[in-house]
């Protein structure tokens, strides 16, 4: 149930939007759960505010999460220097969690490498989800050194919205046409959506 590896290591799960990264993460924590094990799970705020939140998939099912603004807030949380969730400001040092999961973490910065290959040198799994590659199909922020580094990979693919073909790739939408290479990759605006797509039909406007 551990999984195959013994003490601490690096397990990756990417794929384009709507792949099932979500739902998978979602899977592997509920089975610690149910083994007792002590998990805790992250991921990004997106207005700015560290808060207790959720890691729900597109299909409805949901963990509880800390959602936090950065690699410090979770290193903050993991040694007990934070109030959330109960601890006390002077309480003792936390003692390290089975489990560590991490959703979206193509979006935390490059330090996010580090402190999981810290984590799973102490002994956790650490179970991160998230993009390989962003609306250009490059390569998104840490991924390449997760994935390197990673005991396990696992590459998910959604279905083309154009053809139903496995898609590898998050085709970027802004009023409905195909957003252009140089468009900053987090705009925010209501106009913007996203479709999982095939290599042959995903494009990027010049
Ligand atoms: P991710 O975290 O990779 O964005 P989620 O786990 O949140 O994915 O959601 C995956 C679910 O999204 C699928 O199980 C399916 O119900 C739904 N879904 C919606 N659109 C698609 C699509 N084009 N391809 C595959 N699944 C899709």
């Amino acid at each position: 149930l551990r999984s195959p590896f013994h003490g601490g290591h690096l397990e990756v799960i990417v794929g384009p939007m709507f792949s099932g990264k979500s739902e998978e993460l979602i899977r592997r924590v509920t089975r610690s759960l149910i083994a007792r094990q002590n998990v805790l799970v992250f991921k990004p705020a997106l207005d700015d505010r560290y808060h207790a939140s959720a890691v729900a998939s597109h299909a409805g099912r949901s963990v509880q999460a800390l959602a936090v603004r950065g690699v410090a807030d979770i290193r903050a949380h993991l040694s007990g220097e934070d109030r959330l969730l109960g601890a006390e400001p002077d309480a003792e040092k936390r003692p390290l969690p089975d489990v560590v999961g991490i959703d979206e973490v193509q979006f935390f910065e490059a330090d996010v490498v580090a402190l999981a290959l810290e984590l799973a040198d102490a002994g956790v799994r650490v179970i991160l989800a998230g993009l390989d590659l962003d609306f250009r199909a490059e390569p998104f922020g840490p991924m390449p050194q997760l994935l390197a580094r990673a005991e396990s990979v696992e590459k998910l693919t959604a279905i083309c919205t154009v053809c139903g073909a496995p898609a590898t790739r998050s085709q970027r939408l802004i009023g409905g046409q195909p957003a252009r290479y140089d468009d900053a990759v987090v705009l925010v605006g209501a106009q913007d959506s996203y479709e999982a797509r095939c290599r042959v039909h995903h494009i990027v406007l010049e």
